[in-house]
């Protein structure tokens, strides 16, 4: 597997974590005047990267002031506790409703065990190290923390999570939206058209929050998004329109999921699971049939292993937040 870094614009990079397939999940550094931030982590396996890539651009690890988390999803924060441990001079910044959770990861993997099981998520996330609190910065809206001269501001933006937050770079302009401004597969891009789509993962999907933290990011006017799933997303206002379309869309699944279904007295989990399996299947067929409208060249196969992982856990967030509401 390619192990590149990619080089964007005024000391802003990307490179892969890694993470089940290429391309799949980034993580994004911010080197100013010498010193760095890296914005999400990859699990603990990613580490050796995020140092080569430092020893690409002739950093040490004492060069990183700032390890910024997106939200403690741990395709983005598994892997926080091993770079803590690797960068002596690194603080962690995290959503306050994370903090905990860094500091004390237990109950954060038993949430993940019960999704995964404990062997695989072992495999996937090992062991999750604990960071001392006074390593922790809580983001709360509007922290604003300074890599040398260049401020970077913290904005609160739930709806794909509680614990999320998207991070504007002053200088570029850019912001780094996590999983709130959707995902953009680089195989799903057509003629440099990105395909962006919501994602809905459990277990705190929210709509209202999130279109209004989608609208926040909007207002700052931004230049650039740099999206975990998977890097630059250039003029992010041209696509907002269809993020949205397509966040109504799903969210109407879910809402003709939870009419047939209808009130009963089943217990919140089943009735989730019930649910889920009402949502799927029309999730799949809206995913695929934009796809095909956006022209993706992939065959059938290809475009159901693509987005496979991504249905099933849309399907999973919408369910419980139908389940819920
Ligand atoms: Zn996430």
């Amino acid at each position: 597997m390619k192990n590149e870094l990619i080089t964007y614009t005024q000391g802003i990079h990307a490179f892969d974590t890694g993470y089940l397939r290429p391309q799949l999940a980034a993580v994004h550094l911010i080197v100013h005047n010498r010193r760095a931030a890296f914005i999400d982590t990859g699990t603990y396996a990613t580490l050796p990267r995020a140092l080569a890539m430092l020893d690409s651009l002739g950093l040490t690890p004492e060069a990183v002031d700032y390890v910024m988390l997106t939200h403690i999803h741990l395709d983005h924060a598994g892997g926080a506790g091993v770079m803590i441990g690797a960068f002596p001079n690194a603080q962690l910044v995290v959503h306050p409703r994370g903090a905990r959770h860094m500091s004390e990861p237990s109950k954060l993997m038993a949430g993940v065990e019960a999704v995964y099981g404990k062997e695989r998520t072992r495999q996937l996330y090992g062991e999750l190290q604990p960071i001392a609190a006074e390593r922790i910065i809580e983001a709360h809206d509007h922290t604003t923390l300074h890599l040398g001269d260049r401020a970077l501001l913290c904005l609160d933006t739930p709806g794909h999570a509680r614990h999320h937050i998207a991070i504007f770079d002053t200088q570029s302009k850019g912001v780094f939206t996590g999983d709130t401004f959707g995902i953009a597969y680089r195989e799903l891009s057509v003629g440099g058209r990105p395909f962006l789509f919501p994602t809905t993962t459990p277990s705190q999907f929210d709509p209202a929050a999130l279109r209004s933290s989608i609208e926040r990011i909007l207002a700052l006017q931004p230049e650039a998004a740099y999206l975990t799933h998977f890097g630059l997303l250039p003029e992010p206002q041209r696509h907002a329109a269809t993020l949205m379309q397509r966040l109504d869309a799903f969210v109407s699944i879910a809402e003709d999921a939870a009419r047939k279904v209808g009130a009963d007295n089943t217990a919140a989990d089943e009735l989730a699971d019930e649910l889920q399996a009402l949502i799927a299947p029309p999730l799949r067929t809206f995913l695929i049939a934009e796809a095909r409208a956006h022209d993706v060249s992939l065959d059938d196969d290809e475009l159901d292993t693509l987005l496979d992982m991504d249905i099933d856990l849309n399907a999973q967030g919408l369910a419980l937040w139908a389940a819920t509401c």
